[in-house]
């Protein structure tokens, strides 16, 4: 259910200068943001879809990247044809936009680790 906004309370908290600040989900735990006045309802819209953007990546790459705690992936190939999913180790926590333009491989595909 799409929850209305009031907009008149939304720009008396932000001429007040009241800091609004956002939870998202984050490797490690959550991360605190402050919203801007625009950001307020993208954000309540959907967290995942306004911080994916924010860090200019796809969601199902923000997804990927939380659930590997941003442990960067092999991007070699199995013989199967499907992608490796192995973690090359040698890099740990990424951040995200990083962690989407890795290109290394596991050890097995040539990498160190
Ligand atoms: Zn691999």
């Amino acid at each position: 259910m799409k929850r209305q906004l009031d907009k008149f309370t939304l720009t008396a908290l932000f001429d007040a200068e009241i800091v609004v600040i956002g939870e998202v989900p984050w490797i490690a735990g959550g991360r605190s943001i402050q919203l801007d006045y625009d950001d307020i309802e993208p954000f309540c819209d959907n967290k995942i879809t306004w911080i994916a953007k924010k860090e200019g990546v796809t969601v199902k790459d923000f997804e990927q990247w939380l659930e590997a705690g941003g442990d960067p992936i092999c991007v070699g190939y199995l013989n199967s044809g499907k992608p490796c999913s192995r973690k090359v180790f040698q890099v740990r926590g990424l951040p995200v936009r990083e962690w989407v333009e890795f290109e290394g491989y596991c050890r097995k595909h040539g990498g160190e680790t």
